[in-house]
């Protein structure tokens, strides 16, 4: 699933495509019929990213919401869109862009009431000026819950995966099972900082790096890291294979169905 770099990334492309324009809009695949009904000839006033949380706000308060999920796809380009293939839930065009949009897990039409709803649900966004990571500090700090699955609770931070999660904590030294009741306001600073820090250089990057210059391979003589997710991380899928830090073995585990990855070590 992209994590929110990916969507803040998409906000920024989207409103370079559109935004100040009349849109025409379609569902080639026709889930979304109505809703593209609705839209087309209105113009696009400016997006937005909420975590993993896709907005549009068109003219007369309309508010398209999209999550990708783990299918969901955009696709764009200049002039004439290509005849749809596949399942097209989405087509935006104007008069020098088209937009589709496949496989979303929600792609609707959200009122004022329900876009403060959403905002409503979810946690403070590393990667929004408005972020108050106190917010996610009062959840953390009163439960006994491990320190990484908070932290993917979109509930208590929106945006980070995965990879962020994981490779923050080994950033901060942190092991992922501590309750987060035992996280201390200054720790508590420093992951939130760190969090920013890693999600800004992704949406500029277009890709997670997480590795200080010290452990780089040109830097180490060691091999690049070869994955399709690309960038160079500590920890983040790299089971039994030795730390960059320590040289330890980085470990796998699994919480609430997800694979964890972190050094024994390096993170005691
Ligand atoms: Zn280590």
């Amino acid at each position: 699933m992209p994590e929110g770099h990916s969507i803040h990334r998409l906000a920024g492309r989207h409103a370079e495509l559109f935004v100040g324009d009349k849109v025409q809009a379609a569902s080639p695949q026709g889930r979304f019929a109505e809703g593209a009904a609705r839209l087309s000839g209105t113009v696009l006033d400016g997006t937005e990213a909420y975590g993993k949380h896709l907005l549009h706000h068109y003219a007369h308060e309309l508010t398209l919401h999209v999550h990708l999920g783990l299918y969901g796809r955009f696709a764009d380009g200049p002039g004439e869109p290509p005849p749809p293939v596949g399942q097209v839930r989405l087509r935006l065009t104007s008069d020098a862009y088209w937009l589709d949009l496949r496989g979303p897990t929600a792609c609707e039409l959200l009122t004022p009431p329900e876009v403060a709803a959403l905002r409503h649900r979810l946690g403070p966004d590393p990667l929004r000026a408005d972020a108050d990571p106190s917010r996610a500090y009062a959840r953390i700090s009163r439960s006994p819950t491990p320190l990484a699955a908070l932290l993917l609770d979109q509930s208590v931070v929106a945006g980070t995966g995965l990879i962020f999660v994981t490779e923050a904590l080994f950033r901060a030294g942190l092991p992922p099972l501590l309750p987060g009741r035992e996280l201390t306001p200054a720790l508590w600073r420093e992951l939130w900082a760190d969090l920013v820090a890693l999600m800004t250089r992704a949406v500029e990057a277009g890709r997670i790096d997480t590795v200080r210059d010290a452990h780089l391979p040109e830097v180490t003589g060691r091999a690049p890291r070869v994955d399709r997710h690309g960038g160079e991380v500590y920890v983040y899928r790299r089971p039994g294979q030795p730390c960059h830090v320590c040289g330890d073995e980085v470990r796998r585990g699994t919480l609430t169905g997800r694979n964890l990855y972190w050094c024994p070590t390096c993170q005691a």
